[in-house]
C-alpha cells in the first residue's frame, strides 16, 4: 500500500513537471519530452526489478503523451509495456502490444534491436499459448535482427529463447547446443543478467534430461548471477527452480520454506501463474513429505485452484489437475482422483503439439494405482502396460545416446577450463617453492607439504586428463563408419583453413555424396545401406594421405580435406576416388554397382573468406556433378 502511494505522488509530480516543462518553453518541447522518456522508462525498469505491479501502474501513467515521442521512443513504449505483460503471464495483452511496436515500428527510419526485443516477446507469448510453431517463427525473426545488427547479448538472448522451445519438445540435442553457444556469450560479455538466465535455461533442460544432481548447481549458479544483476525477482524464480529440484529429489522438508518464501513474496510477482504453480507443489509437498499433512495440502490446492482459473499459459490447467489427482488420491478420494485424472486426460489431448510425456506417465501411473487400490485389478493391469508399452516406445524414440554424447563433449569443455586453472595452480606452487628461503627454520616440514600439494595436483590432472582423451575420442567419431565427425570435420576444416590462409598454401575439400542411396535403402534395406556406407569410408581411407582428413558430414555425404593440394591435384584424387567406387565388388552380390559424385573446391585468396565459404563451393560442384548426369567429378 504505502509503495503504491508513493508511485502515485511520484507520478502526479511527474505529469505536473512535464507540463510545467512543456510550457516554459515550447521548441525545446519535442527533444525535453524524448529525453524526460528515457528517464521515465529507467525507473519503470528499476521498478521492474522489485515490483512489478508498481512498475505497471507507473508505465501506465505515461500511455496519454506518447504520441508526441518519436517513433522510435514509441516502439520503446510498446516494447516496456509488453515486457511488463509477459512477466505477469498476461499473454494476450502482450501480444497486442508487441503487435502494436511492431506495426509503428515499420516507420523507423534506421534498423533497430528494438524489432528484435520485441520478436522474442512475441515468441515468448506463442510459446506459452502453446503456438509452438509462430513461436520458433518469431524466436528465429528476432535472432536473424540480432546478428544483422551484431548484437552479442541479443544474439545470445535469441539462443536462449530457441534452447528452452527446444527443450519443451524434448529435442535435447538441439537444446543443448544453443545453450551452451548462449553461455559462451554471456561468459565472454561477463553480463550477470545473462549469465543468469542462461543457466537457470540450462537448469531446466538439466532437468529434463533428468540429471537432477547437476541441474541444482545451474539453478544456484542462476541465482547468484541474478542477485548479482539486482534483479531480484528472477532471483525468486530461481528460489522456485531449486524448490522444484529438491521435490524431484524427494526433499520436501527442504522445498517447504523455499516455498513459503516465494507465497510471502506473492505480491511483488503479481503473476498468477506463478502463484498458481508455487501453492501446487505446496500441496504436493504437504501430501508426499514423510509426515504427510493432507488436509493442509487441500488448502493449499484450492488456493491454487483460485490462481489457475486466470492463467493463460497452456500447460498449467493440465498441470493442475494431475496434481489434484495426486492429493485426491492420498485423501483416499479415489473417484473425485479419477474424474480430475480425466479432465487431465482431455486437456492432454489438445495440448497434442508439446509432448509432455512426463505428464502422460505420472497420469497413467496414477490411474493404475488408483484401480489397483479400488480393486479393479483387470483396469489396473491394463493401464499398468499401457504405461510400460509407452516407456518403452519412448526410450528407442528419444536418441539418447546422441543426447549423452553431446552432453559429455560440452562437459568436457568445460572440464578443460577446469584443467588450466589448476595448470595455473601448480606453476604457483612452483614458484612459492622457489621463493622459500633456507633461513626457514620448517623448511623441511614446508617442502614436504608442498610437495604433498604437488602430487595431489598433478593427480587431479592425470584423471582429468584421462577423462578428457576418452570423452574427446567419442565426440569426435561418427559412430557408424569410425571416419571423424561432422562437427570435428568442421572443427579441423577451420583450423587447416586458417593455416592455409596465414601460410598462402593450397587447400582443397571433395565434397562425396553417394549416387541414388535411398533406391539402395529400399530396395536392399538399411542394413546394405550402412554396409555400403562404411565400405565408402574404407575405400576412401585408403585412398587418402595421411595428412588428409576424411570424414562423414552426415547420411550419405562425406567430406574430405586436403591440405597443400591444387585443385588440379584434387580433381584427380576426386577422379581416382570415384573410380574406386564405381569398380568396387560389394560382399553383397546382389548389389552390382554403386557410384558417387564428387564436388570439387579449392581456397582462392581472393573469393574464400572462410572454410564454411569453401564448403558452400564443394557443395555447389557437387551438385553440378548431380545435375550434369551423376557417377562424375566437377570442379
Ligand atoms: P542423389 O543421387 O540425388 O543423392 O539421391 P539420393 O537417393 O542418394 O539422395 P536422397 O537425399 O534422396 O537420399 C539419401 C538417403 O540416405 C535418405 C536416407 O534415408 C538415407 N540415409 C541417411 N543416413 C543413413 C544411414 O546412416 N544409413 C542408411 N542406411 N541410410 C541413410
Ligand atoms: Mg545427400
Ligand atoms: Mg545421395
Amino acid at each position: 500500500m504505502l509503495n503504491k502511494c508513493y508511485i502515485q505522488i511520484t507520478v502526479t509530480f511527474y505529469l505536473f513537471f512535464s507540463c510545467l516543462l512543456a510550457s516554459v518553453d515550447v521548441n525545446a518541447d519535442e527533444s525535453s519530452l524524448n529525453r524526460d522518456f528515457i528517464t521515465f522508462v529507467e525507473r519503470v525498469e528499476t521498478l521492474q526489478n522489485t515490483n512489478i505491479t508498481d512498475a505497471l501502474v507507473f508505465l501506465d501513467s505515461y500511455s496519454m503523451s506518447i504520441n508526441a515521442l518519436t517513433v522510435e521512443n514509441q516502439v520503446k513504449y510498446y516494447q516496456v509495456l509488453s515486457e511488463l505483460h509477459m512477466e505477469t503471464s498476461q499473454y494476450q495483452l502482450g501480444l497486442s502490444a508487441t503487435a502494436q511496436g511492431l506495426q509503428l515500428a515499420k516507420y523507423l527510419t534506421v534498423p533497430s534491436i528494438l524489432i528484435a526485443e520485441l520478436s522474442y516477446l512475441r515468441g515468448f507469448g506463442f510459446e506459452s499459448l502453446g503456438d509452438k510453431d509462430r513461436a520458433v517463427k518469431n524466436y528465429l525473426n528476432g535472432l536473424e535482427i540480432a546478428e544483422s545488427l551484431e548484437e552479442m547479448k541479443y544474439i545470445a538472448e535469441g539462443l536462449i529463447n530457441l534452447g528452452a522451445i527446444y527443450y519443451l519438445s524434448e529435442e535435447y540435442e538441439q537444446s543443448l547446443i544453443m545453450l551452451n553457444d548462449a553461455l559462451t556469450i554471456a561468459n565472454t560479455l561477463d553480463n550477470e543478467e545473462l549469465k543468469g538466465s542462461v543457466n537457470s535455461e540450462l537448469g531446466i533442460l538439466y532437468a529434463y534430461m533428468y540429471q537432477p544432481k547437476k541441474a541444482i548447481k545451474f539453478y544456484q549458479a542462476s541465482y547468484y548471477h541474478f542477485k548479482k544483476a539486482g534483479r531480484e525477482l528472477y532471483a525468486l524464480y530461481s528460489l522456485q527452480n531449486i524448490a522444484a529440484n529438491h521435490m524431484e529429489e524427494n526433499r520436501y522438508e527442504q522445498a517447504i520454506p523455499l516455498l513459503e518464501e516465494l507465497i510471502e513474496n506473492g505480491d511483488k510477482f503479481s503473476n498468477n501463474e506463478v502463484l498458481a504453480e508455487v501453492h501446487i507443489r505446496m500441496a504436493m509437498a504437504h501430501v508426499m513429505k514423510k509426515e504427510p499433512n493432507s488436509e493442509a495440502a487441500y488448502q493449499y490446492l484450492i488456493i491454487a485452484e483460485q490462481y489457475v482459473k486466470d492463467v493463460e499459459q497452456h500447460n498449467v490447467p493440465m498441470y493442475f489437475t494431475v496434481k489434484k489427482a495426486y492429493i485426491l488420491e492420498a485423501m483416499g478420494r479415489y473417484e473425485e482422483a479419477l474424474d480430475s485424472l480425466r479432465l487431465a486426460e482431455e486437456l492432454l489431448a489438445k495440448n497434442s503439439k508439446t509432448k509432455n510425456t512426463y505428464s502422460h506417465y505420472n497420469l497413467m501411473y496414477l490411474q493404475s494405482e488408483i484401480y489397483y487400490k479400488t480393486g479393479k485389478y483387470q483396469q489396473a493391469y491394463e493401464k499398468q502396460s499401457q504405461f510400460l508399452t509407452r516407456l518403452l516406445n519412448d526410450e528407442n524414440s528419444v536418441n539418447m545416446e546422441k543426447v549423452e554424447e553431446l552432453r559429455l563433449s560440452y562437459e568436457s569443455k568445460q572440464a578443460d577450463l577446469q584443467k588450466k586453472i589448476l595448470e595455473q595452480e601448480l606453476s604457483v606452487q612452483v614458484m612459492q617453492l622457489n621463493d622459500v628461503t633456507y633461513h626457514e627454520k620448517n623448511l623441511q616440514f614446508l617442502i614436504f607439504f608442498v610437495g604433498l600439494v604437488l602430487l595431489t595436483l598433478a593427480w587431479f590432472l592425470l584423471k582429468i586428463t584421462q577423462g578428457q582423451k576418452h570423452l574427446a575420442k567419442v565426440s569426435q567419431m561418427d559412430e557408424l563408419t569410425g571416419v571423424v565427425n561432422r562437427r570435428h570435420l568442421i572443427a579441423l576444416g577451420e583450423k587447416m583453413f586458417s593455416q592455409a590462409q596465414q601460410e598462402n598454401n593450397c587447400l582443397s575439400v571433395l565434397m562425396l555424396d553417394v549416387d541414388n542411396f535411398k533406391a539402395i535403402n529400399d530396395t536392399f534395406g538399411h542394413k546394405v545401406g550402412d554396409d555400403v556406407l562404411r565400405d565408402i569410408a574404407r575405400l576412401s581411407l585408403d585412398t587418402m594421405r595421411i595428412t588428409d582428413c576424411f570424414g562423414r558430414f552426415g547420411g550419405e555425404e562425406f567430406i574430405c580435406l586436403l591440405p597443400d593440394t591444387s585443385q588440379k591435384q584434387a580433381y584427380d584424387i576426386a577422379e581416382r576416388l570415384r573410380l574406386i567406387i564405381e569398380n568396387h565388388q560389394w560382399h553383397n552380390k546382389t548389389l552390382e554397382k554403386v557410384t558417387a559424385s564428387i564436388g570439387v573446391a579449392s581456397f582462392q585468396k581472393e573469393h574464400t573468406d572462410s572454410f564454411l565459404t569453401l564448403l558452400k563451393d564443394a557443395d555447389i560442384t557437387m551438385y553440378q556433378a548431380k545435375s550434369q548426369g551423376r557417377n562424375r567429378v566437377c570442379s
